[in-house]
């Protein structure tokens, strides 16, 4: 298979982290016989200093002339780096937010999962660990609270703010239809979270995506309360496979539900729109602090680049090898900085990408 992927290196570890991932990539192409053509993007900062601002045009359109998108992260120092200088609207991340919206980006998704030999640094009770667990946040990302009208007033000398949640049926229909579609390459299990013994908006969400559940007999639907889910995911997150819902609700959900996993430099994620096209990046940042070190975990971004095989190029085998690759590199007992234990082999940035290539 031939495929188009742009690179944003970006800024602080982006361009490290990129590199392993890329290194990866090529291995997979060559033992799968696939031909990856890479086309170097620049935004955030690293578009700053070449062209003042964080997003070009020129970026944007090579992007969508891609099949997906791979990237590091951007951003800098807020109190050191020259970029925050700059009024909002011409700092990195600035860049980030015009991409996303220039792609229509509606679906994110945070992949959570615990592996048994990080389980040492899962912040839950032992019991509830030892179950593991592997589930995968589907947030809507361009609708809702986070884009509703909004004001702020003084009303009968009462200082008085309004934001507004709203959601038509083809927000919903959308990301639903995108839930029901991952959920089938899983475990077959869709648990759509809402508030609606209060929200309207929620109430329309249940409708919808029971309307949607209907195509997909296979996978099975259960509904929750946002606050019940929150209690779920440190209670017993093993019961969930795709949990689908608001941007609101899942901006706080799927931090708690990485969080659990207790690695940082682990967690990918992925931003797709209504075609195959996806943006494919890291949840964490640019980690300036130990940015140019080689001591950067670069498995987040490997990860990633596997959802990118999985969601855009339908290569499931491909995706398969690259996880699997992961999981023997941790049993071997190799750690980068953040995720060391004792008696186990501390290698940087290269090295580990270098190692998980080798077992591809
Ligand atoms: P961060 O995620 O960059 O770093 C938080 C801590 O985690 C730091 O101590 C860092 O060293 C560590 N860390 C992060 N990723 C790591 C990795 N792969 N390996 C080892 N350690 C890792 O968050 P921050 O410090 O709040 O933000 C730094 C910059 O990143 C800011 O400019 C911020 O705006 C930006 N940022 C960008 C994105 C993105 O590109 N999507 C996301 C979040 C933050």
């Amino acid at each position: 298979m031939r495929c188009r992927i742009g690179v944003i290196a970006g800024d602080g570890i982006g361009p490290e982290i990129v590199r392993e991932a890329v290194k990866v990539l090529d291995q997979v192409a060559v033992k799968y016989g696939h031909e990856f053509d890479y086309t170097e993007l620049l935004l955030g900062g690293a578009s700053i200093d070449v062209h003042g601002v964080p997003l070009t045009e020129e970026t944007i359109q090579a992007a969508k002339a891609c099949d997906a998108v791979l990237m590091g992260s951007i951003g800098g120092d807020a109190k050191t780096s020259p970029w925050y200088q700059l009024e909002p609207s011409r700092r990195p991340e600035a860049g980030l937010l015009g991409i996303r919206k220039a792609l229509n980006l509606f679906a994110n998704l945070r992949p959570a999962y615990l592996y048994e030999e990080l389980r040492g640094a899962c912040p839950l009770r032992e019991d509830i660990s030892a179950a593991g667990f592997d589930m995968l946040i589907m947030r809507e990302l361009t609708g809702g609270l986070y884009f509703g009208a909004r004001k702020t007033e003084v009303v009968d000398g009462v200082r008085t703010a309004v934001d507004t949640l709203s959601y038509n049926e083809q927000e919903i229909r959308r990301i639903a239809k995108r839930a029901f579609e991952i959920a089938m390459k899983r475990r077959r299990k869709v648990c759509s979270v809402d508030k609606a013994n209060v929200l309207d908006s929620s109430r329309l969400w249940r409708k919808v995506v029971e309307e949607v559940a209907a195509d997909y007999p296979q996978v099975e639907l259960s509904h929750m309360y946002v606050d019940n889910c929150a209690m779920q995911l440190v209670m017993n997150p093993a019961q969930f496979d795709v949990i689908l819902t608001e941007n609101m609700f899942g901006d706080i959900l799927s931090d708690e539900a990485s969080m659990v996993t207790g690695s940082i430099g682990m967690l990918s994620s992925a931003s797709l729109n209504d075609t195959r096209f996806g943006l494919y990046e890291p949840s964490h940042g640019s980690a300036p602090d130990i940015a140019g070190q080689d001591r950067a975990n670069p498995i987040a971004t490997i990860l990633s680049a596997a959802m990118m095989l999985r969601y855009t190029f339908d290569l499931d085998k491909e995706a398969d090898a690259v996880e699997a690759a992961v999981r023997q590199v941790l049993k071997e007992g190799f750690r980068t900085g953040d995720i060391r234990s004792e008696g186990c082999t501390c290698v940087g940035t290269a090295e580990m990408g270098s190692l998980i290539a080798d077992r591809i």
